[in-house]
């Protein structure tokens, strides 16, 4: 094989799709099912028609656009990741795994090789949660992680039924029909740029994932009396918003004192009722998440955020109220792929680094149905999720590469 990137193409195309957007470049805004969405989702079909490949959406609008392979009946190898963007986001989180997986399979295309196991571009819906209020929305549903019926209750932030925006974005089919068995897959693997900064401050061009952190998120409902801001004396209050900081700052002490830098706790939603300057806060809703690589120190810390809420709401006489939206257990990468990539960064001159994934991908929920393996690349000063948010060309292009090779090899 002698495969060739095509390094002008991916990258005019990364920065074609970041313009479909509703913010102002550089930020990317896309939220799923959004007519910005859509677009960007027509824009993808299109690229994968014209490298011939199969096109299948599933009813939560997961597209899987195969190159079909020699052996019909032999389970194939699948590649992917997704597009949504939170709010003033960058323009390669998801993207680079998209795009780079369709490069990818076009280079092997053009290097005349013919894979003997169909390989499967998959666009994974809504792996950010900002408008359902919870991530990789389409790869639980995949994999059984979350059922249909628990699926169907979800509304967006206006109250507006996931089933009656995934009907009016075109996606007629039951939920029921998403689930895929075990073994549907041969391998998955996902290119992805790291997050974090670890291959950035070594100079390695790659990572090769060996385990995917455990996620957990809860909303808090905190509520407590509200009145006039003159009028209530300090002794009489029972101020949600108090309430909410002290046990905001436990969360961050207990993460903090859990012994390892991988427990990691964060309070991203904090909402504040009624919201006015002359208004004691009468209730307040925060979101939370806290992960970690090992499932056990994370659950320890949820135990004492647990903890703090009952010594708080005794203390300042009000409730608190905690609902789990989700915890996950931590995914491993399969040994075989973890060496299949290993092979094809050697095979190429390139050296990696075994690393950890601290944020979660659509791949830990593949990892319940398939063997699956990441592949990261560096991104600048370790940010994501916000405007400058950068993977130099060069970077993508090697990652696609490794990407390329391991599906080949992978496809046999
Ligand atoms: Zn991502």
């Amino acid at each position: 094989m002698n495969l060739e990137v095509d390094k002008h193409r991916l990258m005019s195309e990364i920065e074609e799709l970041a313009l479909i957007s509703d913010a102002e470049a550089p930020a990317v805004t896309r939220i799923v099912f959004t007519p910005t969405d859509l677009i960007a989702r027509a824009w993808f079909l299109a690229r994968c028609k014209e490298a011939g490949l199969a096109i299948r959406q599933d009813a939560i609008g997961n597209i899987f656009a195969r190159w079909n392979g020699q052996d019909p009946n032999a389970t194939a190898v699948a590649t992917g990741s997704h597009i949504d963007a939170i709010p003033n986001a960058g323009k390669y989180d998801g993207v680079v795994g998209v795009l780079g997986g369709l490069e990818a399979i076009r280079a092997l295309q053009q290097s005349g090789f013919t894979p003997k196991r169909s390989i499967e571009l998959i666009l994974f819906t809504s792996e950010e949660p900002t408008r359902f209020g919870i991530g990789c929305l389409g790869s639980r549903l995949l994999s059984g992680s979350l059922s249909p019926e628990a699926a169907k209750k979800l509304t967006d932030k206006d109250g507006a039924p996931i089933e009656q925006i995934r009907r009016a974005a075109g996606l007629q089919e039951e939920l029921e029909t998403v689930k895929l068995p075990a073994g549907h897959y041969q391998a998955f693997v996902e290119l992805h740029i790291e997050q974090g900064a670890l291959l950035e401050q070594k100079q390695i061009p790659l990572g090769i994932v060996s385990k995917i952190a455990a996620p957990s998120s809860f909303r808090i409902f905190i509520e407590g009396a509200g009145g006039h801001a003159g009028g209530v004396l300090m002794p009489d209050r029972r101020d949600a918003l108090c309430a909410a900081s002290e046990l905001i700052l436990a969360i961050e002490h207990q993460a903090k004192a859990s012994g390892s830098t991988d427990t990691v706790a964060t309070v991203g939603i904090c909402e504040v009722f009624p919201g006015a300057v002359n208004s004691i806060p009468s209730r307040v809703n925060l979101s939370v998440d806290i992960r970690d690589t090992d499932l056990q120190r994370r659950d320890s810390v949820i135990g004492a955020m647990d903890a703090s809420s009952h010594v708080i709401a005794a203390k300042r006489g009000i409730t608190i109220r905690q609902e789990l939206v989700n915890a996950d257990a931590p995914g491993d990468c399969a040994a075989n792929i973890v060496e299949t990539l290993s092979e094809s960064c050697r095979k190429h001159g390139l050296s990696f680094l075994t690393i950890v994934s601290r944020a979660y991908h659509d791949s830990l929920f593949m990892s319940r149905i398939a063997p699956v393996g990441m592949l990261f690349i560096p991104c600048r000063n370790g940010y994501s999720h916000r405007p400058d948010e950068y993977a130099s060309p060069d970077d993508i292009a090697r990652g696609t590469l490794v990407l390329a090779e391991t599906l080949g090899s992978l496809a046999g």
